[in-house]
C-alpha cells in the first residue's frame, strides 16, 4: 500500500457532524475526510428544514463559533403555526430557529477543516473492510476508482450510512420516508409551520418559508409514503396552503430511534456519528445538534488519548444518549394524537398572533 495512501482516520460524509469532527481533531494526526458533495450545481445536497435550533446555536457557543450572513436565508421566523389536520386545531408557539440555507451551511462548515486534514469532495465511499490493524476504504472519484487505509474509520454519512449498512449490517434504526417539495412561496406572509395528521403518519409535516421558495415536507412510514405526501398537499390546499408549480422534490430517509438499542456507536475502531448512529431526536427529528455534539466527544477522545476503544466513547456520549431518551419521551405529547389534542384545547404555552401573520384564525373549530 503506498504511504501517502495510509491515515490515522478516515472520517467518511463531512456534514454537521464529519465537519466539525475534522475541524476539531489534533493537527498530528493524518486525517482523510471524504465527502460526495461538492460546490456544483449539481452537487448532493442533503434535504433538510435548515433550522439551526436551540440546542445546536449552544453548540455553536461552546465552539466560539459565530454564523456568516451568507448561509441566513430570509426571513427569520419567530413563531411556529402549529395545524391539528384531523381537530383542526391551530396555535402558535414561540421558537427561536435560525433559518438557513441547508447546502451552503454545510460547505461553510466544510470551509472551516484546517488544511492539514486531506478533504476529498465529490468521492463516494463505496465498500469498507478490516484487514489486520487497519480498514479498507474503496472510494469512487469521477470514474476512477481508489483504495485508501486507514487505523481508525469514521461513518458521518447520515441516515443510509453505507459505513453502518457494511459494517453493522444487523443493526436495525426505525426510519421514515422523508419527501420535501420546494414551491414559489406566494403565501401572503412567510411562515414556518408544524403538521399532524396520525392518517397520514405518525410522525410530523413541515411547512417554511426560505426567500422566495416555500418548502413542504413531511416524514411518512416508508409503505405508501408518496400517496400521503400527495393527500397531506390536498388537505393542506383546503386550509389555504399555496402549493402550485412545484419547483424541484426531494426524498429521503430519515431515522427516528425508537429505544436505547438502536443507537449504533460502532465497534472494532470504527466508530460513527451524527444521524449515521441514530443521533437525532425522535420527538422533532431535530439532528444537527447530536451531530455537533457526538463529533465534539469522539473529537475530545482522540485528542487526549492515543488509542480510542468502543467504551471510552460510549461512555462519552452518555449524557447525549440520555437526552436523546428523554426526547422519545417527550414524544406521545407532541406526536401522540389524543395528549396533542389535550394540550392544543387547553392553549397551553401558545401565543396570539396579530392577525397580518396569519391567514387563519388563531383557533379553528374542531370539525
Ligand atoms: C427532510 C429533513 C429535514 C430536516 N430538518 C432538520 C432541521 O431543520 N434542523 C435540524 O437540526 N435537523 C434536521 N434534520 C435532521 C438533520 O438533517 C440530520 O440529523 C443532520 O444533517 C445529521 O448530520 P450528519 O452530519 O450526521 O449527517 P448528514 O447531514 O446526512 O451528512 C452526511 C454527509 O455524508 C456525505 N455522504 C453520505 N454518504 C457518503 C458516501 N458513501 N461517501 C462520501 N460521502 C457520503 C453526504 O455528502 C452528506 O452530506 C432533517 C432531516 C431531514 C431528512
Amino acid at each position: 500500500m503506498a504511504e501517502k495512501n495510509v491515515f490515522d482516520v478516515a472520517i467518511i460524509g463531512l456534514g454537521p457532524s464529519g465537519a466539525t469532527f475534522a475541524r476539531l481533531l489534533d493537527p498530528n494526526l493524518k486525517v482523510l475526510a471524504l465527502d460526495k458533495k461538492d460546490d456544483t450545481e449539481n452537487s448532493f445536497r442533503k434535504p433538510c428544514g435548515g433550522l439551526l435550533a436551540h440546542d445546536a446555536q449552544k453548540c455553536f457557543a461552546r465552539f466560539g463559533l459565530t454564523l456568516p450572513l451568507e448561509v441566513l436565508v430570509n426571513p427569520q421566523i419567530f413563531a411556529v403555526r402549529t395545524i391539528d389536520l384531523e381537530t383542526g386545531y391551530e396555535r402558535y408557539y414561540q421558537r427561536f430557529y435560525i433559518n438557513m440555507d441547508r447546502h451552503k451551511f454545510d460547505l461553510w462548515l466544510k470551509s472551516l477543516i484546517p488544511v492539514h486534514a486531506e478533504v476529498r469532495n465529490g468521492v463516494t465511499a463505496l465498500d469498507f473492510e478490516k484487514r489486520d490493524d487497519c480498514y479498507a476504504i474503496t472510494v469512487r472519484d469521477k470514474e476512477k476508482r481508489e483504495t485508501y487505509y486507514a487505523r481508525y474509520l469514521v461513518g458521518a454519512d447520515g441516515a443510509n450510512s453505507a459505513v453502518r449498512q457494511r459494517l453493522f449490517p444487523d443493526h436495525k434504526i426505525r426510519s421514515y420516508l422523508a419527501i420535501q417539495q420546494w414551491f414559489p412561496d406566494t403565501h401572503k406572509s412567510p411562515m414556518y409551520s408544524c403538521i399532524f395528521d396520525r392518517n397520514l403518519t405518525d410522525c410530523y409535516s413541515w411547512g417554511v418559508s426560505k426567500d422566495d421558495s416555500f418548502i413542504l415536507g413531511g416524514a411518512f412510514p416508508n409503505k405508501g409514503a408518496r400517496e400521503r405526501f400527495r393527500m397531506l398537499k390536498t388537505k393542506l390546499a383546503g386550509v389555504g396552503f399555496k402549493l402550485e408549480n412545484p419547483i424541484k422534490t426531494e426524498t429521503c430517509l430519515v431515522l427516528s430511534p425508537a429505544s436505547s438499542r438502536e443507537f449504533c456507536l460502532g465497534g472494532d475502531r470504527c466508530f460513527l456519528l451524527g444521524e449515521a448512529a441514530g443521533f437525532i431526536s425522535p420527538s422533532s427529528l431535530e439532528g444537527m445538534s447530536y451531530a455537533f455534539e457526538s463529533a465534539a466527544s469522539l473529537a475530545g477522545l482522540f485528542n487526549r488519548k492515543s488509542e480510542v476503544t468502543l467504551k471510552d466513547y460510549r461512555r462519552a456520549t452518555r449524557g447525549l444518549r440520555a437526552k436523546l431518551m428523554l426526547k422519545l419521551l417527550k414524544k406521545p405529547f407532541i406526536m401522540g394524537h389524543f395528549l396533542r389534542k389535550l394540550i392544543m384545547r387547553s392553549g397551553i404555552s401558545s401565543l396570539k398572533v396579530a392577525a397580518q401573520g396569519c391567514e387563519s384564525s388563531e383557533t379553528a373549530p374542531p370539525k
